[in-house]
């Protein structure tokens, strides 16, 4: 299957080669003159990255940790620029950032996952940066709210910022395993369905949190076909002052670079469909009896909840509910399904059932009074 019939999304005014993604290369942080010069080297060698990344303002959790090198970075990127040749891409956290960033000439600005929540500071980025032609990358807010990262990238809209792309780097993970952020690709589905035309990439690096798993990220988000890829590259990630776990060496980029499958996507339409009919009737049929199912369990729920509020029991029964998970997970187990799903599916069916039958105690009171 050839890759060649893919068109890029326009972003900037560079582009990969056809059927390749789009790459934006570069350390977590710029941390030294040698280290970004190390770093942009050894990926101009490499010929694939259209962009150097590099953060020069670290928003970091806790105060004391490396806040970035600031002015004295956005230096060093223009030197690596002039000597290196590659063009580069700073994130902007407020008006200052984005007045010290254009005035260095950036070739581009990412507002941070930890900007794009609040609309305050978005706004006042997408009005610092009225007036400038700079394309925007615009990362996903940290929880999983598509409105707001829609909403993010209308703003610089509005301010006349047309060159815009997203980046999906995962979102909040209560249990961050195996994952630092939980990629939810579903709502970079979502985001494409708002937004057809704008280029998605995405961020491996702090979706994986652990370089092991960068590379197996990087290749779903290509089998997924988001547009390309934003990846942490560091020349001795050990030391790196940021973000060390996740940062690869410039050798291990360009071998996962070279590893990596392109898009598939030459499949013809229309021979597609008809290749999946058969297989894809049959799921329909499966969810409608599903829907049915869901029904005549609802008609059961009922009767329960009626039959609890009688008898002087809340609707929650904590032994019923662990005994419940228990059998399903082990019957999941038994035919060979994965019990993870098998158990948040039923998650999504028992809150269904406390929410109604809570309803049904609501409506009970209601007539009684
Ligand atoms: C980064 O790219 O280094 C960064 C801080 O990312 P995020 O905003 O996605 O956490
Ligand atoms: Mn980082």
């Amino acid at each position: 299957m050839s890759a060649a019939a893919r068109r890029h999304r326009p972003f900037g005014h560079w582009s990969p080669e056809s059927g390749q993604p789009w790459v934006i290369a570069g350390p977590c942080s710029a941390e030294s003159l040698d280290q970004v010069l190390e770093t942009a080297r050894a990926l101009k060698a490499d010929g694939r990255t259209q962009l150097f990344r590099a953060g020069v303002w670290k928003p970091r959790t806790r105060p004391g940790a490396f806040e970035g090198a600031g002015y004295n970075a956005l230096e060093w990127l223009q030197i690596m620029r002039a000597e290196v040749g590659l063009p580069f891409v700073v994130e902007v956290g407020n008006p200052q950032h984005v007045e010290r960033a254009l005035a260095a000439g950036a070739d581009a600005v990412w507002i941070g996952a930890r900007t794009t929540v609040n609309p305050f500071y978005v706004q006042e980025i997408a009005e610092a940066l009225k007036g400038s032609a700079v394309p925007v990358l615009v990362k996903n807010p940290i929880h999983a709210d598509v409105g707001l990262w829609l909403g993010a990238l209308e703003r610089l809209d509005k301010m006349g910022l047309s060159d815009l792309a997203a980046v999906h780097r995962g979102f909040f993970a209560t249990h961050p395993e195996p994952y630092r952020n939980d990629p939810r690709w579903e709502l970079s589905f979502e985001l494409r369905r708002l937004a057809p035309d704008l280029p998605i990439f995405c961020d491996p690096s702090h979706i994986a949190g652990q370089r092991d798993l960068v590379e197996s990220v990087a290749q779903i988000a290509m089998d997924l076909a988001l547009d390309g890829l934003m990846i942490e590259i560091h020349p001795q990630p050990d030391d790196a002052l940021s973000d060390a776990a996740q940062q690869l060496t410039p050798e291990r980029f360009s071998s996962l670079l070279d590893r990596l499958a392109g898009y598939i996507e030459s499949a013809d339409p229309v021979a597609l469909a008809l290749s999946l009919s058969t297989d894809r009737e049959a799921l329909d049929q499966i969810d409608a009896q599903f829907v049915d199912l869901i029904q005549q369990r609802q008609v059961i729920v009922e009767r329960l909840a009626h039959r609890k509020l009688q008898q002087g029991a809340s609707v929650f029964q904590m032994d019923r509910w662990v005994d419940m998970l228990e059998q399903r997970e082990a019957q999941a187990q038994q035919q060979g399904l994965d019990p993870k799903y098998v158990k948040a599916f039923f998650e999504l069916v028992h809150r269904y059932s406390v929410q109604h039958q809570a309803a049904i105690y609501q409506a009970q009171r209601r007539d009684e009074a």
